[in-house]
């Protein structure tokens, strides 16, 4: 082993959408690996692809199998991969694309949303040994039965994470289209702020409310690893926004960031007799069905015996499978109505400094209500405050609240320059 140190740089979907942003990939990988740096690389699918993909599969079958659906979304990944090598190899380097199966990368065997469970990275090392630039791909593994898998819809990043963990990286950089993690997303809000840091608590609460600048499970994986991820843009230079640990943090502001999310869907079962265990086999037939539910709320029925009305929210695409899973359940127990509802939007308000600020959830919803927006669920943990609302309504909540917690300004003002008054 050298003792150069190694690093992992993983490039989106828009990083390497062209030709011409694959050779400006290329280049940069190269910068880092003419700075003395072992590099590894992993890319996802150009553009839009993986969507294509997924478009062409429901044009052949309504359901299609979900172990051909992986050896299908795994080729948009490889594409990018042995482009990027061929350009690198160009620019006088030598270069290796692999998919995730070569590059040691094992899964569960839980088709379209497998988990990583080891990284048996030999090849990514030896070939790093001989001086070579390793592209993987993205996205993907082998599953324990040896079929290939997907990790779910931004699982490249959780790839780089993996992959940095395995190979001892100094940090795992995320190349994507915007300059890092920002106080909302800057698509729908134009004045949101660039957060120099963020803990690895509040990025997982952003990530699970919406914020898919990073894939959940990349946080998670890096919080376990103690990966150091770095998330800056593919397009300019300059720092982007590092997720440290909590230790690290120095003063917690009251709000950091508003997340939202428009691809989320409710479910309303009606019906369900008031009884030990009816959640239980709700839920199980759901967890079986791996389908992630969110928000669950049960209302009391008060009169023992009366039935109730239990409610929670689920991915959009995952509405299909939870159907299925629950049309036995159904009939088991006797439920009387199946309501689903897939127009449900999120907006969240994530902050450590919450904790021990009263007050944050009535503004909340003091600035909710002068939009006229009307809340339909809610849901908190001790550092965030979640609101189902309207999709249509999700825009218009979340330039509201990111105006009404002052998020476009920075905590630390900087000094005013001589003669002139402090704001
Ligand atoms: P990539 O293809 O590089 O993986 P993604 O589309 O998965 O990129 O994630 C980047 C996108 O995340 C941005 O274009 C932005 O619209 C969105 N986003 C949502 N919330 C945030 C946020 N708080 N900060 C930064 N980006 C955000
Ligand atoms: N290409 C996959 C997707 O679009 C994975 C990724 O980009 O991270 O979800
Ligand atoms: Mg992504």
């Amino acid at each position: 082993m050298s003792n150069e140190p190694t690093i992992v740089m993983k490039f989106g979907g828009t990083s390497v959408a062209d030709a011409e942003r694959i050779k400006r990939a290329a280049r940069r990988i190269v910068a880092q690996k003419e700075q003395g740096k072992r590099v590894v690389a992993v890319l996802s699918a150009r553009g839009h692809t993986t969507d294509e993909l997924i478009q062409a599969a429901e044009e052949v079958s309504p359901n299609p199998d979900p172990r051909e659906m992986d050896m299908l979304l795994s080729t948009g990944e490889r594409i990018s991969c042995a482009l990027c090598a061929m350009a690198i190899n160009d620019l006088g380097h030598r270069a290796i694309s692999l998919t995730g199966s070569q590059a040691g990368i094992v899964t569960d065997t839980s088709h379209t949303k497998a988990r990583i469970i080891d990284v048996r990275a030999e090849r990514i090392i030896s070939a790093l040994d001989e001086g070579m630039i390793v592209l993987v791909a993205g996205f993907q593994g082998v599953s324990t039965s040896r079929d290939v898998t997907t990790l779910g819809r931004g699982g490249s990043d959780t790839t780089a994470v993996a992959v940095a963990a395995a190979v001892g990286a100094e940090v795992c950089e995320i190349y994507t289209d915007v300059s890092g993690v920002y106080t909302a997303d800057p698509r729908i809000v134009p004045d949101a702020r660039k957060l120099p840091q963020v803990s690895f608590e509040e990025m997982l609460e952003m990530a699970a409310s919406g914020a898919k600048v990073l894939q959940l499970r990349s946080v998670e994986y890096a919080r376990t690893h103690g990966v150091r991820i770095h998330c800056r843009s593919s397009f300019e230079d300059g720092p982007g926004t590092v997720v440290i640990g909590e230790d690290q943090t120095m003063e917690h502001p009251l709000i950091t960031a508003v997340t939202h999310s428009t691809e989320e869907a409710r479910i309303t079962l009606v019906g369900v007799p008031d009884r030990p265990g009816a959640a239980a086999r709700i839920f199980t037939a759901l967890a079986d069905a791996n389908v992630n539910v969110d928000t669950i709320v049960q209302n009391d029925p008060r009169s023992e015996g009366v039935s109730a009305e239990v409610t929670f929210t689920l991915a959009t695409e995952d509405l299909r499978i939870a159907h299925t899973a629950l049309e036995p359940i159904v009939a088991e127990l006797g439920i009387t109505k199946v309501d689903a509802d897939p127009e449900v939007g999120k907006v969240s308000i994530i902050g450590a400094g919450m904790r021990s600020h009263p007050g944050v959830a009535a503004k909340v919803f003091q600035v909710l209500g002068e939009q006229d927006v009307n809340i339909e669920i809610i849901h908190t943990s001790p550092i965030k405050i979640t609101c189902l609302i309207r999709a249509d309504a999700v825009p218009v909540a979340v330039r509201a609240l990111h105006d009404a917690f002052n998020l476009a300004d920075s905590d630390v003002k900087p000094e005013a320059p001589f003669g002139q008054e402090a704001r």
